[in-house]
């Protein structure tokens, strides 16, 4: 399954509207302004297949965007969540991530993996972790230290050693797995492609 064949499949406002038909899916999740939509556009070779919204935690519906052949119904979809934790969504907002995002990922069935994108200048926060609850413990995870060209080499070092710990600490029994990555500079970006592929190839 190449991502570079990504193309925008449907949006899933309510969880009626969500696929049935058991495709495999892998989804993104990650805070606002970590670099999702940038992570997804370049995984897929795309400038502007996901985008944040102008007002981050606004929109709150799910993208799926569609993986194979084009005159073929999709083989599987990525799934771009709502980036969460910024200060001035409402609260009603947050709650419906809980609602439809949460609830996807803890249980539509058809996940393969989660992909978390952090800003790699950031800690892992305590929203990353609400977050982390929801994910399912049996599925592997691939963690992307976004935007490693705004850190040095040893800053670089520290960070992956600190999130290492922390998401070590999580103690989940199911892969887990840290890329250095960044979309300017392409560093981590094959490696991540290939993983998400292999997830999806069986
Ligand atoms: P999202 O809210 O998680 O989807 O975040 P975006 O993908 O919109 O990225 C947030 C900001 O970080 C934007 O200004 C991007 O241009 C910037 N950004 C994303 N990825 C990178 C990266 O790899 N390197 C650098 N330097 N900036 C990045």
């Amino acid at each position: 399954m190449r991502l570079i064949s990504a193309r925008f499949g449907t949006t899933v406002a309510k969880w009626s509207q969500l696929p049935t038909a058991g495709i495999p899916e892998v989804a993104f999740v990650g805070r606002s302004n970590a670099g999702k939509s940038t992570a997804i556009n370049a995984l897929c070779q795309r400038k502007r297949l996901a985008f944040a919204s102008k007002t981050p935690g606004r929109t709150q519906a799910l993208n799926f965007f569609a993986l194979g052949r084009e005159d073929e119904p999709a083989a599987a979809y990525l799934v771009d969540t709502p980036g969460y934790g910024y200060a001035a969504t409402p609260l009603a907002v947050r709650q419906s991530w809980n609602l439809l995002a949460g609830r996807y990922l803890a249980e539509h069935g058809a996940l393969r993996g989660v992909v978390l994108v952090l800003d790699c200048r950031r800690e892992v926060t305590a929203l990353d972790h609400k977050l982390l609850e929801f994910v399912p413990v049996d599925l592997p995870l691939l963690v992307l230290m976004a935007k490693a060209d705004k850190l040095g080499k040893s800053e670089l070092g520290q960070t992956r050693r600190r999130i290492d710990q922390t998401l070590q600490a999580l103690d989940r029994p199911s892969p887990l797995t840290m890329i250095v990555f960044s979309a300017n500079t392409g560093q981590g970006l094959e490696t991540a492609r290939e993983h998400i592929e292999r997830w999806l190839d069986h």
